[in-house]
């Protein structure tokens, strides 16, 4: 499920246990997070991923194969320098490092630190460390307009630790502690909305788990998020309430000019242009929402 068995299955065995502490009144033995153990089946994989928060093991072997990269080409640098201090890897390694674009010119190109790839002739020797790896290198380029700028480039970090914060923070998933918040176990249904399924008829209607997905309150359309959210008319006073408080909190006229899907987003995953904790109160005011329009105290399937 998450990319390595072990820790999957381990991780399933705690959401097992808290979801029978949970159901026994036994708070000691709950392990996980309540959105954990009420998710259901046939999660979407990148969707969990997301809420989760973790990276797959693809992804997390990519950085450790560009941090040992940019070791290698630091040492080779250290050791063209005369700089010993600096020597990270033993000579064998660095010493298979091609020369780049900026070796073979004369001139101060935006390009001069890309990588020259070794050519292969096999899918084995293609997909093997070095040319793998400096096609990963290579795609983490930006062309810039001007070559000063060129050195604002991830592959020009300082050092290691600073290239590993910075790739982490650009282009892996960290865990969101919006996410963990929780009003009257609300999360659990917050988590269910933007996993794209939960009680809604739309949700369950896409799973195959009934024939019809209008909404069976007001049959008027699909009951599906921005439905629920934004449109039925059962939830009137419920959502009133809601966007008066949310209004408050930011501003009336700000309110009035985000349309539906932005309304949505701020719904489920807070607005990422505000701070913590003007997030933390739009995350709560939403699970407000979803535990005083009661649509989730039913039965799944009836
Ligand atoms: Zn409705």
């Amino acid at each position: 499920m998450i990319g390595e068995s072990s820790l999957g299955l381990c991780l399933f065995k705690k959401m097992q246990v808290s979801k029978l502490a949970s159901k026994n009144n036994n708070p000691e033995n709950i392990l996980v997070q309540p959105y954990l153990y009420g998710l259901f089946k046939n999660t979407g994989y990148n969707r969990l991923l997301n809420e989760l928060g973790w990276d797959t093991l693809d992804d997390r072997r990519k950085l450790s194969r560009l941090c040992l990269f940019k070791k290698m080409q630091v040492s080779k640098l250290a050791s063209k320098n005369n700089n010993p201090e600096n020597i990270l890897v033993q000579p064998y390694l660095y010493g298979l490092l091609p020369g780049t674009v900026g070796d073979r010119s004369g001139y101060v190109l935006r390009n001069a630190s890309k990588v020259d790839n070794v050519k292969t002739r096999l899918v084995v020797s293609y997909n093997s460390f070095i040319p793998k790896t400096i096609r990963d290198w290579n795609a983490l380029f930006i062309e810039y307009w001007h070559v000063e700028l060129a050195e604002n480039n991830i592959q020009n970090a300082g050092s290691i630790d600073s290239f590993k914060a910075r790739y982490k923070r650009e282009y892996l998933r960290s865990p969101n502690p919006l996410f963990k918040l929780d009003f009257n176990n609300g999360n659990i249904h917050h988590t269910c909305l933007r996993l794209g399924l939960s009680h809604l008829r739309a949700h369950l209607f896409s799973h195959n788990l009934i024939d019809n997905p209008v909404c069976q309150f007001c049959n008027l359309e699909p009951e599906d998020t921005d439905h629920y959210i934004l449109r039925c008319p059962t939830y009137n006073n419920v959502r009133v309430r809601y966007l008066m408080e949310i209004a408050n909190l930011l501003h009336p006229t700000y309110i009035a000019s985000l349309d539906d899907e932005k309304l949505v987003n701020i719904f489920l995953y807070g607005d990422n242009e505000l701070n913590f904790e003007t997030n933390k109160q739009l995350i709560l005011m939403a699970q407000a929402f979803l535990v005083d329009s009661k649509r989730f105290d039913v039965r799944l399937l009836r």
